[in-house]
């Protein structure tokens, strides 16, 4: 078998397997940015799944304090009415009504300025919101104001002049002072909770851009390379499996695939088919005198000779050794005899020359024509049947199988 010809294969195919290639580098530096690639999108997935679980707990933080600061109002007026009740009626149920709503007014007032579990309020309130309260003419002071009054009305037992007094001021401030201040408040809880609802929609929009633009990567940088690869591979591995190196015709396999398939063909349209195989005469004496290499040449140039003599629809393969086949379809045994006797003429005439000599090379051809009820088999052993008298015959000549 032709052993030089593996050394003559393109360094790609021979080095594709080998320990340590170019190849082996490539393939790992693509599963390495491979593998980066995914990392790297699985990592931004990951943000994401963080920043949406943080936009949603967020969101249920600020439900819950507007849901409180906006019962803050509610409460400042249920107060109010309580203590207006309890005066005016003597009421003893608005007194109870007074004291829980009170109660519930001053824990929530409590927990939204220093943050209280238990209600839900996680967080302090942001310096703006806390500005609101602060200072002079904060809220604070008008809610301590309001609920000292209220403490007044809540624990009177008569009225008198100050209790007249305390309800007076803590209604005033009730419908005025204290629930505008109660409104501004809610409305800047909104304003801070729309603002953050905003920036957090853009780290999502600029994450989901990130992961997009990471698995366009992956697919322009990792992708179309690794599959450019594959199928080089896949043909060189064709090449490889159907094309003989030394000589580049198709190889014994391909060929007998070949003729199978045009042997079934010929069946069904009628047309002739030959097979001519040839083998190069005393060729262990050319690579006896002239060296391996110079035996090689020879292959080639007759292999040469055999594609340049024949038509494009005829199939020339090395069929080992050096030995070829030529299947000619439409083609029956006396076009046959021509396209050998030419081929033999061929390279008969064909000048290689090696070291300043020229080499003398000849065949013999045997030649068979396609009977149907024949195997590709049996067609191919009456070739070489054929092939075996003309060399018996004195060789450099083409002999015709009987049918
Ligand atoms: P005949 O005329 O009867 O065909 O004689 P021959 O010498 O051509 O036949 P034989 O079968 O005795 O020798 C064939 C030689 O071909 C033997 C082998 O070393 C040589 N050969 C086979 N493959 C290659 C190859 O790829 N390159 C070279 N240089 N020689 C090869
Ligand atoms: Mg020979
Ligand atoms: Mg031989």
């Amino acid at each position: 078998m032709p052993r030089k010809g593996f050394d003559s294969l393109p360094s790609t195919a021979a080095g594709g397997l080998g320990g340590g290639s170019p190849e082996e580098g490539m393939a790992r530096r693509i599963t390495f940015s491979y593998v980066v690639g995914l990392a790297f999108i699985a990592l931004l997935a990951f943000c994401l799944h963080l920043l949406l679980d943080s936009v949603i707990a967020k969101q249920n933080d600020a439900a819950t304090i507007i849901n409180i600061a906006g019962r803050q109002r509610m409460l400042s007026q249920r107060i109010a009415l309580a203590a207006n009740t309890l005066v005016l009626h003597d009421d003893g149920e608005a007194r109870t009504l007074l004291q829980e709503a009170m109660a519930l007014f001053e824990r929530s007032h409590r927990g939204l300025l220093q943050g209280d579990v238990e209600l839900g309020i996680v967080n302090r309130p942001s310096r703006a919101v806390a500005a609101l309260y602060e200072g002079p003419h904060g809220a604070n002071v008008t809610i301590q104001a309001f609920l000292a009054d209220a403490r007044l009305v809540a624990a009177s037992l008569r009225n008198d002049a100050e209790i007249e007094a305390a309800l007076q001021r803590l209604t005033k401030l009730a419908t005025g002072r204290l629930l505008d201040q109660l409104n501004e408040i809610v409305a800047r809880h909104e304003a801070e909770t729309r603002e953050t609802v905003r920036q957090l929609r853009n780290v999502q929009i600029a994450l989901l851009a990130a992961i997009v633009l990471a698995l366009i990567a992956e697919a322009v940088f990792v992708f179309r390379p690794l599959v450019r690869r594959i199928s080089g591979y896949m043909n060189e591995l064709y090449s490889l499996a159907t094309i003989d190196a030394l000589t580049r015709l198709y190889n014994r396999r391909r060929f007998m695939e070949q003729f199978a398939h045009f042997h079934a063909l010929g069946g069904r349209t009628g047309l002739p088919l030959s097979l001519v195989v040839f083998d190069i005469d005393h060729f262990k004496r050319i690579n006896d005198g002239h060296g391996h290499a110079a035996g090689d040449r020879v292959l080639v140039e007759v292999a040469a000779a055999a594609r340049a003599s024949c038509r494009s629809t005829d199939l020339v393969a090395r069929l080992g050794g050096e030995e070829f086949g030529v299947l000619l379809p439409n083609t029956g045994s006396q076009g046959a005899l021509m396209l050998a006797e030419k081929l033999r003429v061929a390279i008969e005439h064909a000048e290689i020359i090696e070291g300043g000599v020229t080499i003398p090379v000849t065949a013999s051809f045997g030649i068979a024509e396609a009977q149907q009820q024949e195997t590709p088999e049996e067609i191919t052993r009456r070739a070489d049947m054929a092939l075996y008298a003309a060399k018996q015959q004195g060789r450099n000549r083409v002999a015709l199988a009987p049918t």
